[in-house]
């Protein structure tokens, strides 16, 4: 078992909430709403209006600018409104709501099948482009999948690694929907014909490993079990387990010979290019201590996340909602209401009766120089230093002497720290800061020229 990296931090073990991992193929009744913009900022154009009959798997809205993505209807209806409402940001944000008429019917064209002998490499990348298909960070497909020279590529990761122990959508897409893998092994082996093909799973998900092992078999196709400590499943923890290179953030996975890519989103580009399915459903975790029957869903787009919790058998009996969480528990987004929709990189929802977060804040107490943080962060940084520079603001030294923009936010020194100090919060905004005043310049050179 391969760990690799320096630090990490061992997260609550959710064994006892295992269950049957057969997900339930969930139909909404009701109004849906699709955001134009993603949590991480960016836009999508509406190419539909207000009254517009839509259908299921229609283009609604076009990416609009770097880094944005195509929108699919998820739903047959008609377009309600196009109008603000609250996102899984917490901001009120323009969102395309649609009469929902339960019939699910089917645009033209949509679920058509394709060989996989007649496509190349552009044909994969444009059909994933075209079909709107996001990483888990929310960024279009090809970012990680398009590279310069396919023959540099020597290694495939296809990453099942799950960052939180809660979550269970990546192992039921290898075990109940294991074709599609192997079919999304095949579009890589055929993009990056030199490179071996590394599925890397936690060592806490032997059925996995074992499902893997006897389904995914190929030349250049090798499961890897890592050991079962955040945050293995980032990039330059996976790069460092399986080759013992560095990773620094200045360089790409290309660079180093790597593309890095999760299962999630390879199922995304398999069913967008080979079964002609756009992005507009995916595999989404409803758990928390305080659902009733927490469970796995296959989920439309645009559905709200207190339909999910109703169809979960709402809350346990007594139980108070104090907290929601979208995503993992290190990094999730925390949307204040149910009454928000589920979006692309939703895999999980969390309803909760304590809220950690709150809890840690009240506790927070002033830094004891234990030292534990630098102990876990897998960059190697001096987390404790750097909250010295966030709170003093000084912008030069988080970023030219502690590397503060290396931080990948990942939560380990917050999660260990003795006295409960919001490190991540602090660097988080440190780098938003220092990247906005990096853009104020630019802009200050380019009027200059
Ligand atoms: S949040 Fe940043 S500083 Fe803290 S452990 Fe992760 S990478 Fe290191
Ligand atoms: S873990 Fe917390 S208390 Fe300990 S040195 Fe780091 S910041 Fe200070």
């Amino acid at each position: 078992m391969k760990q690799g990296f320096r630090g990490g931090v061992y997260l609550t073990d959710y064994s006892e909430l295992r269950r049957p991992t057969e997900p339930v193929f969930f139909d909404p009744p009701d109004e849906m709403v699709y955001p134009l913009t993603s949590w991480n900022g960016k836009t999508s154009k509406p190419v539909v209006a207000k009254g517009e009959a839509v259908l299921v798997g229609q283009l609604i809205a076009e990416a609009d600018g770097e880094d944005s993505s195509n929108l699919f209807c998820s739903c047959s209806g008609t377009v309600r409104i196009i109008e603000k409402r609250r996102t899984l940001s917490g901001r009120m944000q323009e969102c395309i709501v649609v009469d929902n008429d339960g019939e699910y019917t089917e645009c033209e064209g949509f679920g058509q099948k394709t060989d996989i002998s007649e496509l190349g490499t552009g044909e994969i990348l444009k059909r994933a482009a075209d079909a709107g298909v996001v990483t888990p960070q929310c960024l279009p497909a090809e970012k990680v999948l398009a590279v310069k020279d396919p023959g540099s590529i020597k290694t495939v990761v296809v990453n099942c690694v799950e960052c939180d122990p809660s979550l269970f959508s990546k192992e039921v897409l290898v075990n109940c929907f294991t074709a599609d893998i192997v079919k999304g092994a095949d579009l890589l082996r055929r993009m990056y014909p030199d490179a071996e093909v590394v599925f890397t799973v936690g060592s806490d998900r032997a059925d996995t490993v074992a499902k893997l092992r006897d389904d995914v078999k190929g030349e250049n196709i090798r499961v890897e079990a890592l050991e079962a400590i955040y945050p293995q499943g980032e990039p330059h923890c996976l790069i460092k387990t399986l080759a013992d290179i560095d990773y620094p953030a200045s360089v790409t996975p290309e660079e180093l010979g790597f593309v890095i890519i999760d299962i999630r989103t390879l199922f995304a580009v398999k069913k967008a290019v080979l079964d002609g399915e756009p992005s507009m459903r995916r595999v989404i975790t409803v758990s928390g201590d305080a659902v009733k029957n927490p469970c796995e869903f296959v989920v439309r787009d645009g559905t709200s996340l207190a339909v999910l919790l109703e169809e979960a058998g709402g809350l346990k009996d007594g139980a108070e909602l104090k907290k929601i969480i979208v995503g993992d528990h290190m990094n999730g987004l925390t949307p204040s209401s149910a009454d928000v929709p589920a979006e692309k990189t939703a895999d999980a929802v969390f309803f909760m009766t304590r809220d950690y977060a709150a809890e840690a804040e009240a506790a927070m107490d002033n830094c004891v120089r234990c030292g534990r943080c630098f102990t876990v962060c897998p960059i190697g940084l001096a987390p404790q230093m750097l909250a010295v520079a966030a709170e003093m603001k000084d912008y030069e030294r988080f970023e030219k002497k502690l590397y503060g923009m290396e931080c990948t936010l990942c939560g380990a020194c917050s999660f260990i720290c003795t006295a409960r100090r919001p490190l991540t919060q602090r660097f988080r905004h440190m780098q938003q800061e220092i990247l906005l005043m990096r853009e104020a310049e630019e802009k200050e050179a380019d009027k200059n020229e």
